[in-house]
């Protein structure tokens, strides 16, 4: 298969960016490493008049510390992110899941902004966004805008990003004291896209006490949502096996879990369950030390 013709724009600055999509609407798409549009293209499903590349745009790539909060460039690689030496000391939970995004070629040049942007329902990095307290910076004719995590994931791929504007950065928490985190996936055997993903982050006292949780699930349903009958079981506990296992049993509350072709909505539910328990336990061994 082969695309619609389109016209192909390549901005210089997001300032030409924003005014070609003010003057184009709804006939414009914008292109980032192109490894969810172009296919959709090729399929028809998506079928703009205009593609907007934001390849030659500086600046919307890198990651950087910002005083405690880890700011990553809408259009950083996943390998960049995956091999970030900053990510990896402060917040090692999104390298992590970046490095089990997909296969190297994917990798390579799919960016963690047309990820979280595009919202594929079994993309992996939005149950890390939710568990990890992600903010992304949207920008805009009229400026700059923040969203939180929860308020981000809308439905089946959308999210709350205008038609207008373009995702520009992520802001990461640096991990605090006594915290750990771990996202684990059941992989597609062909595309390794998440059947099912459970990302964890734990955050505990002294005396072991978790004092936060944080727990996303991705897969199942139509968006990434945060498993938050999981997370009051465990906040105010100390995190023994039992009390893991009773809080996981609850991951699947709030998820819209959809039956397809690889698998029923009661084996997807149990997926769920299955994976936050284990990555609950590897975000503990973790905070451990
Ligand atoms: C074979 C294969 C296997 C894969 N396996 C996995 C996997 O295991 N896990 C996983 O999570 N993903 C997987 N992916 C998807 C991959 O992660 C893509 O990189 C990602 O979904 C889209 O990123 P992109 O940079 O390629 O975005 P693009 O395809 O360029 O864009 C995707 C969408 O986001 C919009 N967009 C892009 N950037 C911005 C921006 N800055 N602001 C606003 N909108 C924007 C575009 O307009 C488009 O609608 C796989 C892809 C392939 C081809």
């Amino acid at each position: 298969m082969y695309p619609a013709a389109f016209e192909y724009h390549t901005p210089g600055s997001v300032r030409e960016a924003l005014s070609l999509l003010g003057k184009l609407g709804d006939d414009a798409k914008l292109l980032a490493g192109g490894h969810s549009l172009i296919p959709m293209m090729k399929l028809r499903l998506a079928q703009p008049k205009h593609v907007i590349d934001l390849r030659r745009v500086p600046g919307l790539a890198g990651i950087k510390d910002d005083k405690g909060t880890i700011v990553i460039g809408a259009m950083t690689t996943h390998w960049q992110v995956e091999s970030s030496p900053v990510l990896r000391e402060k917040c090692p939970i999104v390298s992590d899941t970046a490095g089990v995004i997909g296969d190297p070629a994917v990798r390579n040049v799919g960016t963690i902004g047309g990820s979280l942007a595009h919202a594929d329902p079994a993309a992996d990095m939005p149950a890390t966004a939710i568990a990890a307290g992600f903010e992304f910076v949207c920008e805009g004719a009229k400026g700059r805008r923040t969203v939180k995590a929860d308020d981000w994931f809308k439905g089946l791929m959308s999210t709350a990003v205008g038609d207008d504007e373009i995702l520009v950065e992520i802001r990461v928490p640096a991990w605090a004291a006594g915290s750990g985190g771990a996202y684990l996936k059941f992989p597609h055997p062909a595309s390794r896209f998440a059947v099912v993903g459970a990302a964890a982050m734990v955050t505990l006292d002294g005396t072991g006490v978790c004092t936060k949780a944080s727990v996303g699930i991705t897969g199942a349903g139509t968006k990434a949502v945060r498993a938050k009958g999981v997370e009051a079981g465990l906040t105010g506990q100390t995190l023994d096996q039992a009390t893991i296992e009773v809080a996981a049993q609850k991951a699947a509350e709030g998820v819209d879990v959809q039956a397809d072709l690889q698998g029923s909505v009661e084996y997807k539910s149990h997926l769920c369950r299955v994976f936050a328990r284990r990555a609950i336990e590897a975000a503990v061994k973790r905070a451990k030390g």
